[in-house]
């Protein structure tokens, strides 16, 4: 196994890993351990090249950063990318080559499931190393965190609604939901008990069929659900869908949903600021997942107590920053970056 430091300003540590044996390729991209250990998950995709890979974590692990120090966890930033098609070039041996890469720096990157990984994945990395969360099982095994990933999303919503509308209460109120994943099925579910009218789309037929059945949502294609007309819009697919393409034609006051990076380039958190639409910066509003993850990293006993409060606590930060953000006449994003940068700061004096 080869493990070669590469230089990335602005990242404290980045790591090349290379094993021929088992062909893994991969980077190890830790941006920052000053509020803990650096936490994010692992990516398998088959990157056009190394430096697409690189990229994508160098990216995704300073993301991570924010995330959790918005999410006021004692955690770090950090994210593992490898190089290969999930379906293809996975191997128990190169899963076990990756948990040994992650055991050599000693803590300092703890891993979790991230696209192309499952559960099984994770136990097969966990046999190397300590340093690994999203376990199938055992004592503090966080299992699937997509209902506490939906429940903080909820929160958001409202906390939104509340600054748009000057009510939370969401009963009447169409909420427009871009994917019914994971995430986005649980979301629904939450929105309908408390009275939102749902307008759905996803690529899978199921999926819509089922929003349909169990909360009576109107479905639309894929490629219309950006602009229909409804109160708050949660992306909960993809990212990079608020571009400069799709910002001018939503008819929405509101955005707030789970999918990561939902903003193509910073710009266009401007945008949508400029037109009037409220924007619950993404990794504030699906900050649940990693506070679900969290619980077995930091080995929380009382967990669902210990989530509550979290969760409760990052809804106080998008109260706070939307307060900021109408204060001071900007986006959102840009005051929930300038917030997470200060608490990472504030940690490093
Ligand atoms: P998922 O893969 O279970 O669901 C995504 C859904 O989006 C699928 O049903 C898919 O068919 C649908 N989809 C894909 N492209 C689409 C399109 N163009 N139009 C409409 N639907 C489309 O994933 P998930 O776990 O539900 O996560 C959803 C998003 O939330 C992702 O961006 C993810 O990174 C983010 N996220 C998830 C969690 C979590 O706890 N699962 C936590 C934080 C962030």
């Amino acid at each position: 196994m080869k493990i070669t430091e590469i230089a990335a300003p602005g990242h404290e540590h980045v790591v090349r890993v290379e094993d021929a044996e088992t062909g893994l390729r991969g980077i190890i991209a830790i941006h920052s351990t000053r509020l803990g250990p650096a936490a994010g998950g692992l990516r398998m995709r088959a990157y056009a090249d190394e430096a697409a890979a690189l990229e994508d974590a160098l990216r995704l692990s300073r993301g991570m950063s924010f995330k959790n120090a918005a999410a006021g966890l004692p955690l770090g930033g950090g994210k593992a990318v490898i190089i290969g098609d999930p379906a293809r070039d996975k191997s128990p041996e190169l899963l076990a080559a990756f948990g040994r890469a992650v055991e050599a720096l000693e803590g300092r990157y703890w891993t979790a499931e991230d696209m192309g990984m499952t559960p099984a994945d994770m136990a097969r990395i966990g046999q190397e190393t300590g340093f690994v969360a999203g376990l199938p099982d055992g004592d503090y095994a966080s299992g699937d965190p997509s209902p506490v990933t939906a429940r903080g999303i909820f929160n958001a919503i409202r906390t939104t609604a509340r600054h748009r509308f000057g009510v939370e209460d969401l009963n009447g109120r169409r909420v427009a939901v871009q994917g019914l994943g994971h995430v986005g099925l649980h979301l629904c579910a939450l929105l309908h008990q408390a009275g939102a009218a749902l307008t759905v789309a996803d690529i899978h037929a199921a999926s819509v069929q089922e929003a349909q059945e169990r909360f009576g949502a109107q479905a639309v294609a894929p490629e219309a659900i950006l602009q229909v007309e409804a109160d708050i819009l949660a992306p909960c697919a993809i990212g990079a869908v608020l571009n400069e393409e799709t910002i001018p034609g939503l008819r929405v006051q509101a955005v707030a949903g789970g999918a990561n990076n939902q903003l193509a380039t910073a710009e266009d958190g401007t945008r949508l600021h400029e037109r009037g639409i409220l924007y619950a910066p993404d990794f504030v509003a699906n900050g649940g997942g990693i506070i679900n993850v969290a619980t077995e990293i930091l080995r929380i006993d009382g967990r669902a107590a210990w989530v509550a409060e979290k969760l409760s606590a990052l809804d106080a930060t998008l109260d706070r920053i939307l307060t900021r953000a109408a204060a001071l006449g900007v986006s959102p994003n840009d005051v929930a970056e300038g917030i997470a940068a200060e608490r990472l700061s504030r940690q490093a004096a």
